[in-house]
């Protein structure tokens, strides 16, 4: 990430630690050499960790948590748990100060790896703005039965080139996206992968009326 020193000189190893139902540990950037702009320097994992269960998915998502830490993301459920010292804790704009699908959350070791929570890529947006890809839509929330409307792809950061899969296509640079409709209610599903292979996705559901306008 271009706000982060590069390289970021992230250090994984192992360790071993008294407390069992600790999976992993990192430094944050303020542990980096003063003024380098570097994330945290150390991500170490317990090699005495025996919490269950602790599976592939769980390591992946542990390994995610940590490497948050390193770009300086705190627990999301920090509040009532851990003092603000010694780091500071500050809410990110745009994002709730609760948010159970965070992979921020602490306490979470034998959680199993699901993506990041809407609200994790908020904040790693509003936190490196122009690095994380956006794929938006615009296009219809109401059409007639098996009328013909476009839908067009509106990606924000990331590199481009985009490419665009609608509705399960294979991957083209066609922006918009002629679409009939099967009859009844859908939703338009639209990946964008950009030029390093970074993607994103986004749906929206469409209401198939007849006494409506034929694209509304
Ligand atoms: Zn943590």
């Amino acid at each position: 990430m271009p706000a982060q020193g590069s390289p970021g000189d992230i250090t994984f190893s192992t360790f071993i630690d008294s407390d069992s139902t600790l999976a992993a540990e990192a430094d944050f950037p303020a542990d980096a050499p003063a003024g380098s702009g570097k994330p945290g320097p150390r991500v170490r994992v317990n090699l005495a960790y025996a919490g269950s269960p602790n599976t592939d998915l769980t390591k992946l998502r542990n390994m995610v948590h940590e490497i948050g830490h390193t770009l300086g993301y705190r627990h999301t459920n920090w509040q009532g748990n851990e003092p603000v010292s010694a780091y500071g804790a500050n809410l990110i704009p745009g994002t709730p100060s609760t948010d159970p699908a965070s992979v921020m959350n602490g306490g979470t070791a034998g959680v199993s790896w699901a993506g990041f929570s809407t609200y994790d890529n908020v904040a790693t947006r509003t936190l490196y703005p122009g690095t994380c890809l956006a794929a938006n839509m615009s296009g219809h929330y109401q059409v007639q039965p098996y009328v013909t409307c476009t839908w067009s792809a509106n990606p924000t950061g990331g590199t481009p080139p985009y490419l665009y899969s609608w509705m399960g296509t294979a991957l083209t640079s066609s922006r918009t996206f002629l679409y009939s409709n099967p009859g009844s209610d859908f939703v338009m599903r639209l990946v964008v992968v950009d030029a390093i292979g970074r993607r994103d996705s986004v749906s929206q559901s469409v209401r198939v009326y007849q006494y409506g306008p034929p694209c509304a």
